[in-house]
């Protein structure tokens, strides 16, 4: 994970990116990516799959790229969601989504 972050660092940076790379403007680069996505299956889900994995892509670029813009990592921050997570979602029977 750790080299393949490195590799959108540096592809951003050849081309002189990062200016560009606020925190709002990936954040809303997030969005357009996911609306994105979602035309996939706008009027069917008869969706194009490669077409769905390069969204899905897109979305993640733009998300590390945002990780590295407040100065965070990628794995540490998805941790410690997991971490919030297993709090309010228990493995007790009450707290299960089914
Ligand atoms: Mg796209």
């Amino acid at each position: 994970m750790k080299e393949l972050i490195k590799e959108i660092i540096k592809f951003r940076d050849e081309r002189d990116w990062k200016k560009y790379h606020t925190l709002d403007n990936l954040s809303k680069s997030i969005s357009i990516e996911a609306a994105e996505l979602l035309e996939n299956f706008q009027w069917s889900n008869e969706y194009d799959h490669e077409n769905v994995c390069d969204e899905l892509s897109d979305i993640m670029i733009y998300c590390i790229m945002a990780v590295e813009a407040i100065g965070e990592d990628v794995e540490t921050i998805i941790r410690n969601k997991m971490v919030k997570n297993g709090m309010k979602y228990s493995l007790d029977r009450n707290n299960i989504l089914r």
